[in-house]
């Protein structure tokens, strides 16, 4: 059994504008799993449901966005839960112990009128209810100190740091509390190239050192090649491709992958990259059948018309697409009609 197991997940921000209901489809039936101590990147441009997939994954799901089915299923030291049915209680207590989450911009991690040793005291306290002071001021530095941050930082303020410092700062209040899987949300975009190199060796140390389990969502493919084990690559709110890292730089087989990794530019070589025409799709509107045809140079008739199902094409290499098999998504459009 895998760590983690989703089933059938769909999940659409649900608005309605001018009094006409209108639903953006970003995480759109989706089935995939993540192995114990697996490093999976999830891959894809901007808007193609990333983040939105990782809010799902750690049941931080508020209005308009709503869950239309599926399960996201843990299983790890003879727990086994569905995410999506634990109550508020049972979160709390997951939350940070067990799943942790590094967000997009570390400024909203940290209250900018607290200084961030507060921050770490309330994350520490909710969670080990009996410890003294000195326990967790313990714990605090020592981590501090293992990540190879200054104990300065505990005495400032989020402002009083650099972005740099910030970023590395959160990781370490993520992972105080060593859990298991580790979600991270563009954990090194808006750092310059010298402050990303230092949050990947802590991402990298983290991962060899604790043997955690880590989901990261990046649109940066150099930071998939530095970090990942596997890359799960979106589109349009699908997954389109599941693989291992090296298979994927070398020899991708859904075509989107195909551009996405033929626009990286190479060293030494100068030609111009050939990007996908055109651009992704609006997910309030997403085209008929598979989500990629407009823009596809070997879609065929029935690329209009069904959704391809996301089949294991070879052991552990998983691929959406009438290219390597004509299996129809099951269920595909049965969650159009929403309420
Ligand atoms: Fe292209 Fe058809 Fe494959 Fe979609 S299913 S990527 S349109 S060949
Ligand atoms: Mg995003």
């Amino acid at each position: 059994m895998s760590l983690l197991e989703i089933k059938d997940l769909s999940a659409y921000y649900i608005t309605h504008v001018f009094g006409v209901k209108r639903d953006v489809k970003a995480v759109d039936n989706l089935t995939f799993s993540v192995e114990e101590n697996e490093i999976l990147g999830l891959a894809g441009e901007s808007g193609c449901g990333k983040s939105t997939l990782l809010k799902v994954l750690l049941s931080m799901v508020k209005p308009p966005l709503k869950v239309l089915k599926g399960e996201v299923n843990y299983s790890y030291d003879s727990k086994n839960f569905n995410l999506l049915t634990l109550d508020e209680n049972r979160l709390r207590k997951v939350r940070w112990e067990d799943i942790s989450y590094i967000p997009q911009g570390s400024m909203s991690t940290f209250n900018p009128v607290r200084k961030i040793r507060k921050t770490f005291e309330d994350v520490i306290k909710t969670h080990k209810k009996n410890a003294d002071k000195e326990v967790y001021e313990k714990l605090m530095e020592e981590h501090l100190k293992y990540l190879g941050l200054p104990l300065e930082v505990l005495d400032s303020y989020p402002h009083q740091l650099s972005g740099g410092m910030r970023q590395r700062t959160t990781i370490a209040l993520a992972t105080i509390l060593e859990p298991k899987v580790i979600f991270a949300d563009e954990p090194t975009t808006a750092l310059d190239v010298v402050v990303q190199r230092g949050v990947i060796q802590m991402l990298k140390q983290l991962h060899r050192e604790h043997r955690n389990t880590m989901v990261m969502v990046t649109h940066d493919m150099a930071v998939h090649a530095n970090v990942v084990d596997r890359v799960a690559v979106m589109y349009a709110g699908k997954i389109v491709e599941i693989s291992k890292k090296e298979k994927l730089f070398t020899n991708p087989s859904h075509p989107y992958s195909n551009f996405l990794i033929n626009s990286l530019p190479k060293i030494g070589d100068r030609r111009q990259r050939a990007s996908a025409p055109g651009n992704p799709p609006s997910l309030a509107n997403p085209p008929e059948g598979c989500r990629f045809h407009p823009r596809c140079p070997y879609a065929k008739d029935i690329c209009k018309k069904h959704i391809p199902k996301l089949i294991e094409a070879e052991k552990g290499h998983y691929v959406a697409c009438f290219l390597f098999s004509d299996e129809v998504e099951e269920g595909e459009n049965v969650v159009q009609q929403t309420t």
